[in-house]
């Protein structure tokens, strides 16, 4: 696949233009498209920013508590355009504090976003796709039908969900923040939808916003190549890539998009990648399946793999979900396995498995108005 065709897969699975009550999103403008906007109203560019603030520092959702502005100018920009929100489908919270939203966008599709919350900071696990164009084996999300692109405002009303349900938006101290990271590792591929993915991240970035920086940020990929080194360059984030197997082989039938872009391949684009260092090293993330990729040869090749490249492993236990293909490996497995990279100098925590209860934790994403559409067409 080339990067033309990339731009193909991207229009085939574009974004619908959604009105809410035909009005117009703001949420997901850059902020000289919103200046173009205000300008078409006939009012002043400035006005622009500080509508920018009040949606991204204040987490404001009606114009009428934007009280910077005069209620003629509030009123005018409240005939045209909103505040979007997604609707909440549900919430469920897991026995170990994470919580997860399903999310309703303005044409029924749902997505999920996750919270991981830890001591004093906290991942939000965002999705960049309605399901995945991809179709890993392993991965729920895989399995899921129907799909498309998200846009880039249905990205970012996830963080800003996310920061309504945890009321954060008054802490501007990002060191004091529950919300302190993000990690695009939620349903679908976020190279396959790379430009509103970058158009949302760098949304979430901005400094006079939710303020969210790039080493905050962590991109999953399962191995787009020919977009890497372009995130690397213009976004600059953590990158994570699915590395899950060591030969062509295995990786062909985990992660088929492997059979376009080989593990030569995937491993020359992370050593050419352009925020990687070693203080911003690029983690790999590999899935324990009992039997398929986690013997002692398996481990030896991979260290072998990923010589000179400034690396950290995630071991993520296999999860389950119903229906699934794989088991996971044994603890006594993984934790062998895991002795040896950190033996080669490798830090390779085993991700504990956040979420598992309410299907939150990785690879175990579906939106269950997909999953209730599928049973109802199997006559369950
Ligand atoms: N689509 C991106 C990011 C989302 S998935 C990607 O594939 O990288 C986040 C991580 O969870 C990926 O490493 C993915 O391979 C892994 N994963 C998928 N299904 C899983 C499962 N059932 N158990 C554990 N990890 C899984
Ligand atoms: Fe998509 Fe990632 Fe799941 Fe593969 S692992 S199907 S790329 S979400």
């Amino acid at each position: 696949m080339t990067t033309h065709n990339i731009h193909g897969h991207a229009a085939r699975f574009a974004p619908p233009e959604i009105l809410i009550d035909g009005k117009r999103n703001l949420v997901g403008l850059t902020l000289d498209e919103l200046k173009a906007e205000m300008l078409a109203l006939g009012l002043e560019a400035f006005r622009a920013k500080q509508i920018w603030t009040a949606i991204y520092c204040h987490g404001i959702k009606d114009f009428d508590v934007m009280t910077t502005l005069a209620k003629p100018v509030r009123e005018k920009i409240a005939e045209k355009f909103v505040i979007g929100r997604p609707s909440v489908s549900a919430a469920p919270v897991s026995v170990d504090g994470s919580r997860k939203w399903l999310l309703k966008m303005g044409d029924g599709h749902e997505v999920e976003a996750v919270y991981i919350p830890e001591e004093d900071r906290g991942a939000l696990c965002v999705s960049c796709q309605v399901g995945c164009t991809n179709s890993c084996s392993f991965c729920h999300t895989g399995t899921m039908r129907l799909v498309r692109n998200l846009d880039a405002s249905e990205i970012i009303m996830q963080v800003m969900q996310a920061r309504d349900a945890i009321g954060e938006w008054k802490v501007p101290d990002l060191e004091k923040r529950m919300l302190s990271n993000i990690v695009l590792m939620g349903m679908g591929e976020p190279l396959f939808n790379y430009d509103n993915v970058a158009k949302a991240v760098k949304i979430i970035m901005d400094e006079g916003g939710i303020a969210i920086g790039k080493r905050r940020i962590t991109l999953s990929t399962s191995g787009v190549v020919p977009m890497m080194a372009r995130c690397g360059s213009e976004l600059g984030v953590n990158l994570a890539v699915s590395l899950h197997a060591v030969t062509d082989e295995v990786r062909d039938v985990l992660i088929p998009l492997n059979k376009k872009y080989p593990i030569k391949e995937l491993i020359q684009a992370c050593r050419d990648y352009p925020a990687a260092t070693n203080a911003r090293r690029i983690t790999f993330e590999y899935v324990m399946l009992k039997g398929v990729n986690d013997s002692m040869a398996d481990v030896r090749a991979l260290v072998k793999l990923l010589e000179g490249i400034p690396a950290k492993i995630n071991l993520l236990p296999y999860n389950p979900w119903p229906g699934s293909p794989y088991e996971c490996s044994d603890d006594a497995v993984i934790q062998k396995f895991g002795d040896f990279l950190n033996a080669k100098g490798y830090a390779s925590p085993v991700r504990t498995p956040r979420g598992r209860d309410i299907m939150a934790a990785c690879g175990q994403l579906k939106s269950a108005s997909v999953r209730a559409r599928a049973a109802a067409e199997a006559g369950e």
